[in-house]
């Protein structure tokens, strides 16, 4: 497809921004632009086909099954949209004077207490950005409660051999030194193993729970207490809090912190690069070194923004990406006490029947009820056939499904990780459930198919290697 400079021509253009009715002041030589500007001219009509064209070579939740494994592409309700748009939340400003940004900072209150109240904990900072902005944003939390108690030797994070890659990189960020240790067989942790990595040199253990194989890890009051027992804390990455939202608390578990992915658990659009959100909460005892401003209530009922002395600092600007922060609570407040603990169990539901049904035609990384997602092994079929877990995946592109994640968690061989989310009908997962079967009576009859796959998409096989190594992100004008 074109892209916009290459379409239009010189002369034709948008007539829409009204003309300048103020004298036109030149910028101080040096500091002026000394070519023209480069600007696509086009036609209202060009452009609207250009948007609709673009958003034909992708696939998003609004085209069709995205079942992207730990991702929680979940359908995003349009009213968090609407809501987002109101011009009192896009046009505040964050230094206008705090009495005419009540409603704002009542916005950030509600959400944080929400949260708060969600995950068990007592505090919640908006700022983070990503879920691995809030990682980091926890290990810093961790790392300034125990400088301030004075255990400089405690340098070393635990981390499961199953976490997401972001848990260990973000505690190397933060200074800190990475254990690892392997999964016990059923994709749990190893207690042995956990037993025997902690010490006085624990600053604290990342884990996810349910983790990434799916699983909701039995012994997890035990290894919160092993862990506490040691001296070190414990961060809970909440990336798959879809799962146990509103059923079971991270601070009840025995997490000391925990992040939240607003954009995964809590419906913002993602995937895109587009803003996401991160909030961190912890237990009362690290809440003064949380980062930012705290919105607190005073007896009038009047809010203030206040920063606490302790706090490590700043992880971005003002509240965070409030839009995004918005929504969360737009959503929050739709589904309410019912409706959290209810999302999170349909979730888990409609992965245990994907589950059930594509247990008779594939192998289980792990044959036992999973939580919101469960993972594959196309280890045999990849033996037996030559097809990958990767052909599969482009197979699933070419029948209007976007694949699961693939090759995650490292631990399972050919892994797809399957995450229908809560906002599928059943409908639909019986058509995937039928793709994939289709699929694999194809790798045992015509493989080549499958390496040849995908024939339907705007572009085929890329070179990811190239594309991660040496992308092209910038338009060269003639
Ligand atoms: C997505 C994810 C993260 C990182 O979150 P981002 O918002 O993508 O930075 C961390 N851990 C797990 C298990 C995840 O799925």
């Amino acid at each position: 497809m074109k892209l916009i400079f290459e379409r239009g021509e010189e002369g034709q253009g948008l007539s829409l921004m009204p003309a300048c009715d103020v004298p036109v002041v030149k910028p101080q030589s040096g500091y002026a632009r000394e070519d023209k500007l480069n600007l696509p001219h086009v036609s209202e009509n060009e452009l609207s086909r250009h948007y609709s064209e673009l958003g034909k070579a992708v696939h998003g939740v609004n085209d069709g099954f995205y079942p992207l494994g730990s991702c929680t592409m979940k359908y995003n309700p349009k009213i968090n949209e609407a809501v987002a748009a109101l011009p009192g939340f896009t046009g505040v400003h964050p230094l206008q004077p705090e009495e005419t940004a009540q409603g704002c900072l009542e916005v950030l209150y509600d959400t944080e207490k929400a949260l708060a109240e969600i995950s068990g904990m007592d505090s919640v900072t908006l700022q983070p950005a990503a879920g691995a902005h809030g990682e980091f944003t926890g290990l810093m939390l961790i790392k300034s409660y125990l400088r301030f108690k004075g255990e400089k030797e405690r340098v070393k994070i635990i981390v499961p051999d199953s976490a997401h890659g972001t848990n260990p990189a973000s505690a190397a960020m933060c200074g800190f030194e990475i254990v690892n240790i392997p999964s016990a067989p059923d994709g749990c942790v190893d207690l042995e193993a956990l037993k025997n990595a902690v010490g006085k040199d624990t600053a604290g253990l990342m884990l996810t729970n349910p983790n990434t194989v799916g699983v909701f890890d039995k012994n997890i009051l035990e290894i919160t207490k092993i862990v506490h027992d040691a001296g070190g804390l414990c961060y809970y990455d909440g990336a798959n809090l879809n799962a146990v939202m509103g059923v079971v608390r991270p601070g009840d578990m025995g997490f000391d912190c925990i992040h939240f992915n607003l954009h995964k658990t809590f419906s913002t659009p993602h995937g895109g690069g587009g803003p996401g959100s991160g909030p961190v909460g912890c237990k009362a005892f690290l809440a003064d070194f949380l980062p930012g401003v705290r919105v607190k209530k005073d007896a009038e009922g009047k809010l203030h923004a206040s920063k606490s002395p302790k706090s490590f600092g700043n992880v971005k600007a003002f509240g965070g990406n409030f839009l995004v922060v918005v929504r969360a609570l737009a959503y929050i407040l739709t589904l309410g006490k019912e409706g959290i603990p209810e999302a999170a169990k349909n979730a888990v539901l409609n992965a245990n029947y994907m589950q059930a049904c594509l247990k008779e035609d594939f192998d289980l990384a792990y044959n036992v009820h999973c939580m919101h997602e469960f993972v594959l092994t196309l280890d045999r079929l990849h033996r037996e056939t030559g097809v990958s877990a990767l052909d599969l995946a482009k197979g699933l592109l070419d029948n209007g499904i976007h694949p699961p994640t693939m090759y995650f968690p490292l631990i399972v061989h050919e892994a797809l990780m399957i995450e229908p989310t809560e906002t599928e009908p059943k409908e639909t997962l019986d058509e995937a459930i039928a793709v994939f079967k289709q699929l694999k009576k194809l790798a045992y009859e015509n493989p080549q198919a499958l390496h040849d796959a995908p024939t339907k998409t705007p572009v085929r096989r890329l070179d990811d290697v190239k594309a991660a190594r040496t992308p092209v992100l910038k338009y060269k004008f003639q």
